[in-house]
């Protein structure tokens, strides 16, 4: 399980995150949805281990990640705006990670083939990111982030950028693999209707703070606030 314990985030005299307290079980698909600014991009990144809380814990399994070794904390991130490699195919994307890691050309094959295979890319292997469509590419993102095979994927609005359509063929998608997979998502939107569709929980931020966090049906019948009754209700 994934355990975050009073998390709070400044940056300079900005407050990001606020006594944020949540654990995510494993395996869970969960949603942190809120507006532009509610800290949910730096509730990511402190769970990624990239920036360190004022106050507060995170723990894996029970352990700091902060003290964990870097292949431990592997976690998958896909980040806003999932920036591939230009000049790299997409094996070269996907298979980077694990060159930096040092490990042996036969088992980086391997991994590669099934990561390509997961996000079904195996196909477009040799081609460019622009050669690639949104959708394409951020399947590219995705398979980067699983060659490791990490226990949790961190994911910031990375349909975010596509048509309405492939967001749709790309959230089903995404729950196919959260349930072929089995590893636990935390997944960053600010789109309601993609955290309806796709969470066993949601997490409901405003400035920074938890506002409410239940199953979407539970949030969306019992909303503990009317500033969560509008984000929920509202047609995006
Ligand atoms: P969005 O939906 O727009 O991506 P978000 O919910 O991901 O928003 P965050 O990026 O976590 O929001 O930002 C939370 C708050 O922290 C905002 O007020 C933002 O301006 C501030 N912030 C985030 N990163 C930094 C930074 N590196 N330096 C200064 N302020 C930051
Ligand atoms: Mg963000």
């Amino acid at each position: 399980a994934l355990s975050l314990r009073g998390v709070t985030k400044d940056f300079g005299r900005t407050r990001a995150v606020e006594d944020v307290t949540l654990e995510i079980a494993q395996g869970e698909f969960v949603s942190l949805l809120g507006p532009s600014g509610s800290g949910k991009s730096t509730i990511l990144m402190a769970i990624a281990g990239f920036v360190a809380p004022e106050r507060g814990e995170i723990l894996l399994d029970g352990r700091p990640i902060l003290g964990l070794p870097p292949e431990q904390r592997a976690f998958g991130v896909v980040f806003q705006g999932y920036a591939l490699f230009p000049h790299m195919t997409v094996a070269g994307n996907v298979e980077y990670p694990l060159k930096l890691r040092g490990i042996p050309r036969a088992e980086r094959r391997e991994r590669l083939a099934k990561a390509l295979d997961q996000v079904r890319l195996g196909p477009l292997a040799g081609r460019y990111p622009r050669q690639l469509s949104g959708g394409q590419q951020q399947r590219v993102a995705l398979a980067r982030a699983l060659v490791f095979e990490p226990p949790v994927i961190l994911l910031d609005e990375p349909l975010s950028a596509l048509d309405k359509k492939l967001r749709v063929d790309l959230q089903i998608e995404l729950k196919a693999l959260h349930e072929r997979l089995g590893t636990t998502f935390v997944n960053v939107t600010h789109d309601q209707e993609e955290a309806m569709n796709m969470s066993d929980r949601i997490v409901i931020l405003n400035e920074g703070r938890i506002l409410q966090s239940g199953a979407p049906e539970a949030l969306y019948n019992a909303p503990a606030s009317r500033f969560v009754a509008d984000f929920l209700g509202r047609a995006n």
